[in-house]
């Protein structure tokens, strides 16, 4: 397998000049196509490679699965994240499915707003929504959607979604995954298999997710410190792993109970066996200290890591 990485972003000026020529063709070809990650095999783009402050202008966090030019999964939709879904080119009536880690603003606070887009679109079958259950700090994927879209919800003006009335109109359907440490597959659909686990993240309820499509599969940790023990079973073999480097080595406290440092991030993708790891929900704390991060990870990991930028296309072949 060789697994690629393409981005949109703009080259450093350093660049020769007929490498920049060729990127300016590439990203004109793409955008005619209307897919900025082409349209062939298997495709995981980073919407949002940043973390909740706005100063790290990144988008929050959020991907896309891409097979054959067709977006598929959504997983996340942090602030910011609905403008990048624009323009990856994708479209919400060609989803299948939209999975949430947790409900941390900077994972979910762009959902309203890439549905109020789909209103604008053709979408006539429903679309499944999973992440995980609730407790006295988080609302449930569920409540989410209602506290959104219900009767009583911020934005009830919407509520058709939830219960259509209007033939032609789509429904949202939300479930929540009750996951422990050994993977659960709570989604199949036209060699589309999607399975989670529960992982550790502070107090609130939160899932890591893989997707597995076309013989590919790709594993999102979300947020979490890496204690669970599920999170290496979810990823074994995965082909890419997507870890959130959120804190740098030495984190103590609150971030250490929330985040994974780069040492555990490398223990995970080593005893998991992924084939590539990318870095994303680059924060402050973090952005600017890659050498010493790769420096811990490699102390374990020994495959190929990136670190993450918004748009990125990162194609399995
Ligand atoms: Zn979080």
């Amino acid at each position: 397998m060789n697994l690629q990485r393409f981005s949109r972003q703009s080259p450093p000026r350093s660049f020769p000049l007929y490498v920049l020529s060729f990127l300016l063709i590439s990203v004109f070809a793409q955008s005619a196509a209307g897919q900025s990650c082409g349209t062939h095999g298997v495709v995981a783009q980073v919407l949002g490679s940043g973390g909740p402050e706005l100063q790290d202008k990144r988008a929050s966090s959020s991907y896309l699965i891409w097979e054959d030019g067709r977006p598929r999964v959504l997983v996340d939709a942090g602030g910011g994240s609905a403008l990048r879904f624009g323009q990856s080119g994708a479209q919400m009536s060609q989803l299948d499915v939209i999975l949430f880690t947790h409900f941390h603003v900077d994972h979910s606070a762009d959902f309203p707003a890439l549905i109020k887009s789909s209103w604008f679109e053709d979408r006539k079958r429903p679309l499944p929504v999973y992440g995980p259950p609730g407790n006295e700090y988080m609302p449930s994927t569920t409540e989410f959607v209602d506290d959104l879209f219900g009767d009583k919800g911020a934005y009830r003006y919407l509520s058709e979604l939830l219960v259509p009335t209007e033939q032609g109109s789509y429904k949202i359907q939300p479930h929540n995954v009750e996951a422990g440490s050994t993977p659960v597959e709570v989604f199949h659909d036209h060699g589309l298999s999607v399975s989670a686990v529960h992982v550790i993240h502070g107090a609130v309820p939160a899932l890591a997710w893989r997707v597995e499509i076309d013989h590919k599969s790709i594993v999102f940790s979300g947020d979490t410190n890496g204690d669970d023990p599920g999170l290496v079973r979810l990823a074994q073999n995965a082909d890419l792993f997507i870890a959130h480097n959120a804190v740098p080595e030495g984190a103590e406290g609150i971030e250490r109970r929330l985040h994974m440092p780069p040492s555990v991030i490398g223990q995970i993708a080593a005893a998991a066996h992924v084939k590539m790891l990318a870095l994303s929900h680059r924060m402050l704390r973090t952005l600017g200290q890659e050498d010493q991060t790769l420096f811990q990870i490699k102390k374990s990991y020994s495959g190929p890591v990136v670190f993450a930028n918004d748009l990125d296309c990162f194609s399995m072949k």
